[in-house]
């Protein structure tokens, strides 16, 4: 169970890797759930349903929830953030998804924007 010190972990996924996402979560569901997870709305929902994992939701990727993640980001309050981005397709809200990758980088936080890579930081204990 998670407590009101566990750290936090981001959770987003492009349409197409949503199903990716909740095979993610499902496969690392242990360790997972000593977090404090937060997604933006769509993909918290799935993970929440399909996992019975429980997930702070902001607002859907397209209307703002990546922005949101980014400032909580930039204020030193997220472990991590995996993001599992569909390199093949077009969305609108392609400038919040650069800022975000851009804020964890400003901000040395790991970003994993694929599972293999989430699995690697999730797996070293000093990573998070
Ligand atoms: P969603 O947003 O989880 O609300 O679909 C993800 C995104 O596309 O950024």
């Amino acid at each position: 169970m998670t407590d009101s010190t566990a750290k936090t972990v981001a959770l987003i996924a492009h349409d197409n890797k949503k199903e990716t996402m909740i095979a993610f979560v499902a496969a690392h569901r242990d360790v997972l759930a000593k977090y404090h997870l937060i997604a933006t709305g769509t993909t918290g929902g799935l993970i929440q349903e399909r996992c019975h994992l429980p997930v702070t939701r902001m607002l859907s990727g397209p209307i703002g929830g990546d922005a949101q993640i980014a400032a909580q980001v930039a204020e030193g309050k997220i472990a991590a953030v995996f993001f599992f981005i569909d390199p093949l397709g077009a969305h609108p809200h392609d400038p919040d998804i650069n800022s975000l990758l851009r804020i964890c980088n400003v901000h040395d936080v790991p970003l994993a924007t694929n599972p293999a890579t989430a699995a690697f930081i999730i797996s070293s204990e000093r990573a998070l």
